[in-house]
């Protein structure tokens, strides 16, 4: 079976002995590695204001504690997604409160949040779900209008774009994820950049107990307790190794996904999407909407392709509970979504079959 998802891993003859150095150099925690990874990255992004740590979930959360969001609190989110970026909320003892998506693409509808919008909104928690981007140019807007941050969950868009600039400088925070199966891992970490400077400080201590790494430990205070959020020099010697081979890896992800938008926009029971003005997916999983999806998932497998819808909608989860509502076009979306596979692993022949097998009908 071909695949939806697949870790790229850089060649064992150039991981192997980046691995073997780091972990016998005697210095394994947070260190050196760590902070050259986190220059790389920032450099990558385009944003140095950048901060690497142990995973997305814990970007989400620092990012969240920075806005100050608790118990009595609002963030406005998306059911469709991953589960992190609602559980993150939800421990921050804040509510989630829903908001619909855009049928046509399934990303946050922003006539739908800021109808949702309170006193106690705190925060909104966009998705470029599937490495598409939110309709940014409205979110923006809104944003500026209401004075409500904007933390932008780019798990499955690193490479996306907005105004032909790579994701990663546009919102107050921008929270990525290295985990296993997102388009760059490290095996597990994740970062958050920030476009304002000021937020750092504060960020950094938080990623480590709420102490001040440049004072030595017997001089430092803790004001307010922070986590074990931090990376390590293993983990950021494996991050080094990977971004050198992102940016070949996110163009194979991108020219699928763009043969893919021109081989199948006319073909019957399939809808392409549209993507919101000025902005560029980077395809961490190719998404359209299908007619008849369990018969189209079904024929698709008999031909050895992996389809899926692959994400669960979050607002079915008990702990949610008390946040239910109707989202109409949430379950409209939610019917007939699928992706097929997209990533680094698929050929010009694998993916001329994959459409070949779709062009049959199902
Ligand atoms: C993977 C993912 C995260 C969290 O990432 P981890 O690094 O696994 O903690 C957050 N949001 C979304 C949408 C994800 O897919």
């Amino acid at each position: 079976m071909i695949p939806l998802v697949k870790p790229y891993i850089a060649d064992r003859k150039e991981m192997m002995p980046a691995i073997e150095d780091i972990l016998y150099s005697g210095y394994i925690a947070e260190g050196e590695a760590v902070y050259k990874f986190e220059r790389e990255f920032g450099e990558f992004i385009g944003n140095p204001n950048v901060l690497v740590v142990q995973s997305g979930t814990a970007a989400l959360h620092i990012a969240l504690l920075l806005l100050g969001v608790g118990p009595g609190d609002e963030v406005i989110s998306t059911p469709m997604t991953a589960e992190p970026t609602n559980t993150t909320i939800a421990i921050t003892g804040a509510k989630v409160v829903w908001a619909d998506v855009d049928p046509a693409t399934g990303l946050l509808d922003p006539a739908s949040v800021r109808e949702k919008i309170t006193e106690r909104t705190k925060a909104i928690m966009l998705v470029h779900y599937a490495g598409m981007v939110c309709n940014m140019d409205e979110f923006n807007k809104l944003s500026q209008e209401t004075g409500i941050p904007i933390i932008e969950d780019t798990a499955h868009a690193l490479g996306s774009r907005y105004n032909g600039k790579m994701i990663g400088s546009n919102s107050r925070f921008t929270c990525f994820s290295f985990q296993a199966i997102k388009q760059m891992t490290t095996v597990d970490g994740g970062a958050i950049a920030f476009s304002n400077p000021d937020d750092i400080a504060e960020a950094r201590k938080l990623r480590w107990f709420g102490l001040d790494k440049k004072l030595p430990r017997l001089e430092n205070d803790i004001k307010r307790a922070g986590y074990k959020y931090g990376m390590n020099n293993v983990t950021a010697t494996i991050g080094s190794v990977q971004l050198a081979h992102t940016p070949e890896v996110l163009d194979k992800y991108i020219s699928n996904g763009k043969f893919y938008d021109n081989a199948l926009k006319n073909v019957p029971g399939v809808t392409t999407i549209d993507y919101y003005p000025h902005t560029e997916p980077s395809y961490w999983l190719y998404t359209m909407k299908v007619e008849r999806r369990d018969d189209f998932i079904k024929m698709m497998e008999e031909n050895g392709i992996t389809a899926s819808p692959l994400h669960h909608r979050s607002d079915t989860h008990s702990v949610f509970a008390e946040s239910r509502c109707e989202l109409p076009n949430m379950e409209k979306w939610y019917s007939e979504f699928v992706h097929i596979p997209c990533g680094w692993w698929v050929d010009e022949e694998v993916r001329e079959k994959i459409v070949s097998a779709i062009k049959k009908g199902w």
